[in-house]
């Protein structure tokens, strides 16, 4: 079937891809949605901006970067462009897009409080009856399931699924580059040109031609530099761990006080968040809502919600066995709730994980000679890093006056 073009092209400036292009109705029709739009106002990275200053970029200029290299994907990679159906292609185009709709503010801290996934809500916003899945169905019947099997990774189409998430898909390529333009870390951007040229498909697996494993080993380590200095920052982690902590608290209180906004009650009661509360929970209305604790009648919500509020954030040291013993020693003689004043956090880092199954999203290169090997045997500097010393960060945090 034919997919109704737009007048003209839509060109919107971006400043990682110059400019996103857009000449599908369905994709025009689906970022005009409320519930794309909401992505403006749920931040990228949950608390790198309290290290980066400029980190304020969105879900919402992330998903159309997600889209535009999917749609280059689809057209300027020969391999894929003639692999695929029209119909397949602008599957895979509204997967990119879509893929993060169902983001909530502060992810990783409100995921694990409300035990919701981002991933299960992305997949009822395309699938249950929302303005988007109107958009889809009547696009053509069928689609909104197919877009969200892309994401889910159940399509029958692996290729699609590798397009959108794999260990070289469009989401880690356009945020790598994104979250490096917009924190100023430099050595996060990689040549994302080269990586397009050298794409190709062997059966229904995407590989890497062997004249572009340079381009692939300078994404390897972009992510492996953007994971230690930005997504695993101790400060961005103290951050979303006090967030954590403040919802946690929230749960332990009851939440039956009026200072605590209607909006946080699904949230705190582990019911399933209906999605037009869900809709209305975001960045804004998460940080309206911390403001409101100040007035909590518990303490240590006013505090928490003060110092989330003010920046005032959790110190933090490695965690060992003499640094847990001062902590808590300080913090008891303070008179500190160490179940609120103490937090751990462990993060481990894999740049790439070498996996030898067939489906699991391992990077191959096509030799030339013609034969596939896995990235890791193609690379020494891929090799190096995942065989070197582990990668792990074992922290506490803990409030500065307990030094
Ligand atoms: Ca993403």
């Amino acid at each position: 079937m034919e997919f109704a073009r737009t007048e003209e092209t839509k060109v919107l400036r971006d400043p990682i891809h110059g400019y996103i292009h857009i000449d599908l109705e369905v994709i025009w029709d689906v970022v005009n949605t409320g519930w794309f739009q909401r992505l403006r106002r749920i931040r990228q990275l949950g608390g790198a901006h309290m290290v980066y200053h400029c980190a304020e970029h969105n879900r919402f200029s992330h998903s159309l970067g997600v889209y535009e290299i999917v749609r280059r994907m689809c057209s300027e990679v020969p391999d894929i462009c003639n692999t695929l159906s029209e119909r397949e292609k602008v599957t895979v185009m509204l997967a990119g897009l879509l893929h993060d709709i169902g983001h909530g503010p502060y992810s990783h801290a409100f995921e694990a409080v409300s035990r919701t996934s981002h991933e299960t809500v992305t997949c009822r916003i395309i699938e249950e009856n929302t303005e988007i899945t109107k958009i889809l169905e009547d696009c053509s019947k069928g689609l909104a399931k197919e877009v969200a099997d892309v994401i889910r990774h159940k399509s029958p189409n692996y290729l699609m699924c590798q397009m959108i998430s794999s260990q070289l898909d469009a989401d880690r390529m356009d945020y790598l580059i994104r979250d490096a333009y917009f924190t100023g870390t430099t050595y996060g951007t990689f040549d994302l040109e080269r990586i397009l040229r050298t794409l190709r498909v062997e059966n229904d697996r995407l590989v890497i031609k062997e004249s572009g494993v340079y381009a692939v080993e300078n994404y390897i380590m972009a992510r492996y530099h953007m994971y230690w200095q930005v997504y695993y920052h101790p400060v961005a982690r103290s951050y979303e761990g006090m967030i954590h902590t403040l919802f946690h608290r929230l749960k332990e209180t009851g939440g039956d006080d009026p200072s605590v906004i209607p909006l946080f009650l699904p949230v705190i009661q582990d019911a399933e968040i209906p999605l037009k509360d869900y809709f209305r929970l975001d960045d804004n209305t998460c940080t309206y809502g911390f403001t409101s604790l100040s007035d909590h009648p518990d303490a240590i919500l006013q505090d928490l919600s003060r110092r989330i509020r003010d920046r005032d954030l959790f110190k933090y040291t490695d965690n060992t066995p003499k640094n847990r013993r001062r902590i808590r020693e300080h913090l008891d003689a303070l008179g500190y709730d160490k179940g609120c004043y103490l937090i751990k956090d462990a993060v481990r880092q894999r740049p790439y994980v070498p996996y030898t199954g067939d489906r699991d999203g391992a990077i191959w290169v096509r030799m030339k000679d013609g034969s596939l090997r896995e990235l890791s045997a193609a690379s020494n500097i891929v090799y190096s890093l995942i065989h070197g010393p582990q990668n792990d960060d074992n922290k506490i945090f803990y409030p500065k006056e307990a030094e």
